[in-house]
């Protein structure tokens, strides 16, 4: 017989022990398995200097950004801890994170000594250190991004020294296809594709090669691209005859999903190098435009500005082979998490992917999804109390169902990896 949930509090905490206990696919991040060498970025020292806290620590600091960027990665590590720590409380969500990761590794946070922290790291082989991060954040495994444009990362993959760890899985990142095809031509060119920078026939099939050729080599979950507020579809453009020749096609045969990441303004001060990005607000019928003109394509797609989301919701009710994932860098704060999850829940049902990690250093991991993992339990909760007053009650099974479909089986269905 099944046994339903008859008690709020019972629910409650049936709620919170599935999201906690259910392990997560975390569909987007930009780490690496040790095997990609400096690649892979770990340890207190490149957590501190991280862009997220960079971009904090100039409006504490009269140090110019070229100063500090000439600095290595230890002295900016301590300089952002003076500022954003001790002279500072760290309630922001990037200091918030730090201070969960190290607390999580079962460091004494108050104590304030940074050495303390080092001494660790220092000590700790990082091959156990990843099976400790995926342990304490609960990941069974992560989707990193794979840039063929990357020198280094190009030459892993060329070595074939790729990805054996069943825990790091590839997306093939292509932003220079598509965002900067006259420069991208002649790496190309260089690379032995007979392209030019104007869009003939012979350079668009050799566009489609070097797609096909990378997909064979890597295997990938999905294609990505991140793309500025002013992406539209359809327009005259480069962009959009390459998105319409080469990736549609190429994505379609190979039954890989198209991931688009839209909302980015790169380098809107040029001085902050990676902590220089902005953010604007999108056009998302071109997002429908797409998935109406392409539907045996797929679309994986999120937002990076907080003033697209609803849009977005009632794009992705209108087309299926739309998923809507995660709360994408400035989106990935408590109240906003909390706002968006709760709406995507009213318009989607359980049918979207709440979060991914976007981790680019490995300890992020512990942070990213011990606080999403929170506020998901809330809302999920929130939910279920909400059609249990109608009479309509849950069972342990279907929550942890319900979970499982949100952590891992809604990204895997979707990429065809599950049955
Ligand atoms: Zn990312």
């Amino acid at each position: 017989m099944t046994h339903y949930l008859t008690d709020s509090r019972a629910l409650q905490g049936c709620v919170k022990k599935a999201v906690r206990e259910t392990p997560v696919f975390d569909m987007h991040t930009h780490i690496y398995p040790p095997q990609f060498g400096e690649l892979l970025l770990w340890g207190v020292d490149d957590l501190l200097p991280y862009h997220y806290l960079g971009a904090e620590f100039f409006r504490y600091s009269s140090q110019t950004p070229e100063e500090f960027f000439s600095l290595s990665k230890q002295q900016q590590a301590e300089l952002i801890w003076e500022a954003l720590f001790v002279d500072h409380s760290p309630v922001s969500e990037s200091n918030r994170g730090v201070l969960t990761a190290l607390n999580k590794l079962r460091f004494d946070v108050g104590a304030r000594d940074l050495n303390a922290f080092r001494e660790y790291f220092a000590n700790v082989a990082v091959e156990d250190y990843v099976d400790r991060v995926f342990e304490l954040a609960n990941v069974e495994a992560v989707v990193m991004t794979n840039d063929p444009f990357d020198d280094k990362e190009r030459q892993v993959w060329l070595n074939s020294k790729a990805s054996s760890d069943p825990r790091f899985r590839a997306a093939l990142r292509i932003d220079p296809v598509l965002m900067d095809w006259d420069r991208s031509a002649s790496r190309l060119d260089g690379w032995g594709y007979r392209v030019t920078s104007l869009l003939t026939e012979e350079t668009l099939s050799e566009i489609s090669r070097f797609l096909y050729e990378w997909i064979e080599r890597l295997k990938p979950l999905y294609l990505a691209v991140s793309l500025p507020p002013s992406f539209r579809y359809p327009e005259e453009s480069k962009r959009a005859r390459i998105i319409e020749s080469c990736i549609i096609p190429v994505t379609r045969k190979t039954g890989i999903p198209f991931a688009m990441m839209i909302g980015v303004n790169k380098l809107i001060n040029p001085r902050l190098g990676q902590a220089g990005d902005g953010v604007g607000r999108c056009d998302v019928g071109a997002v429908e435009a797409l998935a109406g003109k392409f539907p045996d394509n797929r679309f994986l797609v999120t937002f990076l500005s907080r003033e697209n989301q609803h849009e977005a919701c009632v794009a992705a009710r209108k087309f299926s082979n739309v998923m809507l994932f995660g709360c994408w860098w400035f989106m990935n704060n408590p109240s906003i998490i909390r706002e968006i999850t709760a709406e995507r829940l009213e318009l989607l049902g359980t049918s979207f992917v709440p979060q991914h990690s976007d981790a680019r250093v490995l300890d992020q991991l512990i942070y990213k999804w011990s606080h999403s993992r929170e506020i998901i339990a809330e809302i999920l909760f929130e939910k279920y109390e909400d059609i249990r007053r109608t009479g309509w009650l849950v069972s342990e099974k279907e929550v942890r169902r319900d979970v499982k479909n949100l952590f891992s089986d809604n990204f895997k269905r979707f990429v065809g990896t599950k049955e």
